[in-house]
C-alpha cells in the first residue's frame, strides 16, 4: 500500500519545469525559475534574455527579408523597362 501511494505522488509531479529551455540546467526546487512567455522556465536571466533576443532577432528577420523582396520587385520592373528600351 505505501508504494502505492509512492508511485501516485511520483506520477503527480510536473516535469514540464525541470530544465533550463536554453542550456538544459536541471531546475531544482529550491533554485530560481524565470519563467518566459508563460511555459519556458530559464535557470538565470542570462538564459531568458538571451532567448528573448533570439525570438526577437527571429522577428525582426522576418520583416526585414519581407522588406527586401518588395525592393527587389521594384528593382527587376526598372530593369525590365530598361530592357524593353534597348530592344526598341
Ligand atoms: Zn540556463
Amino acid at each position: 500500500m505505501r508504494s502505492d501511494a509512492l508511485s501516485y505522488a511520483g506520477c503527480e509531479e510536473p516535469h514540464f519545469l525541470e530544465a533550463c529551455t536554453l542550456c538544459s540546467k536541471p531546475l531544482g526546487h529550491n533554485s530560481d525559475i524565470y519563467m518566459y512567455r508563460g511555459n519556458k522556465p530559464f535557470c538565470s536571466q542570462e538564459c531568458r534574455q538571451e532567448q528573448i533576443e533570439n525570438d526577437e532577432a527571429g522577428e525582426r528577420r522576418w520583416k526585414v527579408s519581407s522588406k527586401k523582396s518588395k525592393e527587389t520587385s521594384k528593382k527587376s520592373e526598372t530593369v525590365q523597362t530598361g530592357t524593353l528600351v534597348v530592344s526598341n
